[in-house]
């Protein structure tokens, strides 16, 4: 059993920020990490707040606040997701910014971490409004961008068409077109095979991964999925295809459930035709919040952060939790969820395949030489399983639980990275 780190401050209330600082300050003490660069990371490089202004279909202009923040560059260029959200904040971003830089080192990766975030919620704006804001937003923050410098991708709110039109703003800003300055774009420009799908993949590859460390297998074993975004409806497809009984999943507006398994096909279409799950014929309505507490083999939380928390913790029945979201679980329920033998992938692990699906939309971009949807899934796996057993590896020698390994690895490389560069000047 590994000791329980101390927290310094009653946790439910910490936001997202001061949950990945509580997350580094346990890694910081169990690698011995070296002072200045734990004060180093404690710190996003930097922060761009963004208010602008949109011009509304009804004639009014409407001001919004957006973000961009690098976290840390040492080992390559910023690499992180935009998200639209009513709920996005500035802090919020930094602590999505700071998972990334843990994340991209731990598939080993040469990005450095980034995020950035609109406030506004996308299912009410027109779509010329989307598109006005999307590329409002891109000029504004185009000083960050660049393949180089800084490459964005989609997250919660955000899609291709999105991508593709911060590839177009900043491409109009620069003169000729600029495929590599984002990724998670559309195929006719220069998107990757398999990116859609790679971050679902990811999540379903490392689950199979931990189950057979444990002795377990997917096929047979029974699935919750919260979330039926882009990581939830292709993890649950990629599950069922793989023999899994995806039992229960959810999204906005409810969950639905069949003990006896899902046809997760005929659960995507009717989703594409009615734009809900609520009301599937071969399932009955739950809470969306029982999804989390029900007793299945695999629970995936692909929906947004602090969802499992010291409040229903004590009740997850799962014996695997693997985090399609980022920052899922809070250090309070990671805590109760090992007094229970849970075993939780954390995020920065489970959820890697869209970045990594990313880096290889950005080598691709760069060389205009393009792969195959065979060749994108075969790399993919391969970096996800090695990934996956360097994280168990860690586990083993330090005797701790994985979201503790996977940043002894992640955070190990980053702190490797910066002792071998210095500091300037
Ligand atoms: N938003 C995704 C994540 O959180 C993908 C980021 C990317 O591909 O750059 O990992």
């Amino acid at each position: 059993m590994t000791s329980q780190p101390v927290l310094s401050k009653p946790i439910e209330s910490m936001n997202s920020f001061d949950i990945a600082r509580q997350q580094l300050a346990i890694v910081a003490d169990k690698l011995n990490l070296n002072h200045d660069v734990h004060e180093m990371l404690k710190h996003p490089k930097r922060e761009l707040t963004v208010n602008f202004p949109v011009s509304m279909e009804n004639g009014t202009v409407k001001m919004f606040t957006g973000y961009r923040v690098h976290h840390n560059l040492t080992r390559g260029p910023a690499k992180g997701g935009i998200r639209f959200h009513p709920e996005t904040s500035l802090d919020e971003v930094r602590a999505l910014a700071f998972w990334m830089t843990v994340k991209c080192a731990v598939v080993n990766i040469p990005f450095g971490g980034a995020k950035g975030g609109v406030v506004c919620d996308p299912a009410v704006l027109t779509r010329p409004e989307l598109e006005d804001l999307t590329r409002r937003y891109t000029t504004e923050i185009a000083i960050m961008l660049g393949p180089d410098e800084d490459i964005p991708a989609p997250d919660v709110g955000t899609n291709g068409q999105i991508m593709a039109w911060i590839m177009d703003t900043y491409s109009m800003l620069k003169g000729h077109t600029v495929p590599a300055v984002v990724t998670g774009k559309p195929l006719a420009i220069g998107g990757s095979e398999g990116r859609i799908e790679a971050t679902g993949r990811g999540v379903v590859t490392v689950a199979r991964e931990a189950l057979q460390a444990a002795g377990a297998k997917i096929s047979g074993s029974s699935v919750a999925v919260q979330g039926f975004g882009n990581v939830g409806s292709v993890a649950a497809l990629l599950f069922h295809r793989a023999g899994a009984k995806v039992v229960a999943v959810s999204d906005v507006q409810g969950a639905v459930l069949n003990k006896r398994g899902l046809d997760i096909d005929a659960l995507l279409a009717y989703s594409k035709r009615t734009g809900s799950l609520v009301g599937f014929p071969e399932s009955e309505p739950m809470p969306a919040d029982a999804l989390l507490t029900l007793p299945v083999d695999v629970l995936v939380p692909a929906a947004l952060q602090n969802q499992i928390t010291a409040q229903n913790a004590a009740a997850v029945r799962a014996r695997f939790v693997i985090e399609g979201a980022n920052g899922p679980t809070t250090p309070q329920a990671d805590i109760i969820l090992r007094g229970n033998d849970v075993t939780v992938v954390p995020d920065v692990v489970a959820n890697a395949g869209g970045v990594t699906v990313s880096y290889f939309e950005w080598v691709q971009g760069l060389q205009s030489f393009f792969w195959t949807e065979a060749e994108v899934n075969a790399k993919l796996e391969q970096i996800m399983v090695r990934a996956f057993a360097q994280v168990q590896e860690a586990a083993k020698e330090h005797r701790c639980d994985l979201r503790t390994a996977a940043y002894i690895v992640g955070v190990g490389r980053v702190a490797e990275a910066i002792s071998a560069r210095g500091i300037y000047p």
